[in-house]
């Protein structure tokens, strides 16, 4: 650790011995403690105080570490994280079968990489924060790998309010990851997963005819885009397995790319569920799309909350499509317009809430009536905000699932929906299936 790094603490230890001692000979200890001794900071904190007579439950520092600023091998490195991801594997040492915990841990400066070496120490699942004393780091593929061995102890920190790690660009993780823990700037990926659906298409690259092979790929934790630039020859079913390729995010979006530098071997086709059991919208919380920054076809259950204004009946330039006010176009000025409808809602699943744009298709069987219809109703009210009124009674306090891609921009997370549809929660008969469950009749 630098000295750096180190001020703090020393500060916290000047502190609690009342500035008694020399901060270059507190500094100079923690040093020794440190890279000579090479214990983990809080007791080399403890020890240099009680060395001086003080009281070292008066120390206050965190001595967690922050992940941005972990260095491959480092050893006694404390943590305060959250999981993002944890999964079992069993691997074989000395033809002996064990199990270990491989996954994502974050904290408010991004997320890296863990192995748990023994299944059993790590009993944590996602979302749930963590204390780590004694951990150590190794590098990967320039990225940094946190690791649990013998001496690590891990623990349940009840407060569970550390922020959620950041999206985006700032998260670089390397090695094992599943569809759902993809996040954009990871390289050297390790992952399996279905082709769905490939396509290959020519684009135009600096001058450069060349041919993409794009489509979704999943696993059994979700759904993602992929593009590749070499011919692997993959076709809708293959299962594969990707080793190097890196994530790119396309409005918040992390998708996967690869090419003739990566290593793409086929497996046997079993390894993941079917390509029907795959090739769904996964239910997911709006908690869990805020901390990914977005998903692809993903489906969330929650109430609409809000109907905004611009939903209902709108009408758009015809130049580009932009959506008019008293018949002028931001960009063309007055202009010819042509008649839309369209629902710029909220959902909220008590996780958090989510912007839901539906068009006019949905919009039209949401209400029950066409396009045509609602601009005979919005002329005979002399006032188009009739059909933004219709549209607050029938949607709002609904229970709804909305499907589609969520994409991510300045203004938060918004799904482009696809598919609404209602959701029965029949009080009486949830109530008569548990109790069947439970053996009572
Ligand atoms: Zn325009």
């Amino acid at each position: 650790m630098s000295n750096e790094a180190n001020a703090p603490h020393i500060e916290d230890i000047a502190r609690v011995l009342g500035e008694d001692v020399d901060r270059d000979v507190i500094a100079h200890e923690l040093d020794e403690y440190l890279n000579v001794y090479r214990v983990p900071l809080g007791t080399a904190k403890e020890s240099i105080v009680k060395k001086h007579g003080g009281n070292p439950q008066a120390l206050s520092a965190s001595v967690f570490r922050k992940l941005s600023d972990l260095r491959p091998d480092e050893s006694s490195v404390d943590l305060l994280v959250r999981v993002v991801s944890a999964n079992p594997k069993t691997i074989e040492v000395d033809g002996k079968e064990k199990e270990i915990v491989y996954g994502i841990l974050g904290d408010d400066t991004g997320t890296l990489q863990f192995t748990a070496w023994d299944s059993t120490r790590f009993p944590y699942q996602r979302g749930e924060v963590v204390r780590i004393v004694s951990a150590y780091t190794k590098g990967w593929n320039d990225s940094v790998q946190i690791n649990l061995g013998d001496r690590a102890a891990v623990n349940r920190e009840e407060d569970s309010s550390l922020p959620p790690p950041p999206t985006g660009a700032a998260a670089v993780v390397g090695g094992e990851v599943k569809v759902r823990d993809l996040r954009a700037g990871m390289r050297g990926l390790d992952i399996t997963f279905r082709v769905l659906s490939v396509e290959a298409r020519q684009v135009n690259v600096k001058g450069e005819e060349k041919t993409v092979w794009s489509g979704t790929l999943a696993d059994e934790t979700g759904k993602t885009e992929f593009s590749s630039w070499h011919d692997f020859e993959l076709d809708s079913g293959d299962v594969v397995h990707l080793q190097g390729g890196y994530s790119r995010a396309w409005r918040g979006v992390p998708q996967l790319s690869f090419d003739s530098r990566d290593d793409l071997e086929k497996l046997e086709a079993d390894v993941l569920p079917s390509l029907e059991e795959l090739d769904v919208d996964s239910i997911v919380t709006i908690e869990d799309l805020e901390r990914r920054g977005g998903a692809p076809s993903v489906a969330v259950q929650g109430i609409v909350i809000e109907v905004r204004d611009g939903s209902g009946l709108v009408f758009r330039c015809s130049e580009c499509r932009r959506v008019v006010r008293k018949g002028t176009c931001s960009i063309h000025g007055q202009v010819e317009s042509t008649p839309d409808m369209r629902v710029k809602g909220v959902v909220d699943d008590g996780t958090g809430s989510l912007s839901v744009i539906i068009g006019r298709e949905i919009t039209e069987d949401l209400l029950g009536k066409t396009l045509e219809a609602c601009k005979a109703l919005a002329q005979e009210a002399f006032d188009s905000e009739v059909i933004r009124d219709l549209l607050v009674d029938r949607l709002v306090a609904r229970p709804v699932r909305v499907s589609g891609n969520v994409v991510s921009d300045d203004f938060g997370l918004m799904m482009i929906v696809r598919d609404v549809s209602d959701i029965h929660v029949d009080v009486k008969e949830e109530a008569a299936k548990i109790l069947q469950e439970l053996g009572v009749d």
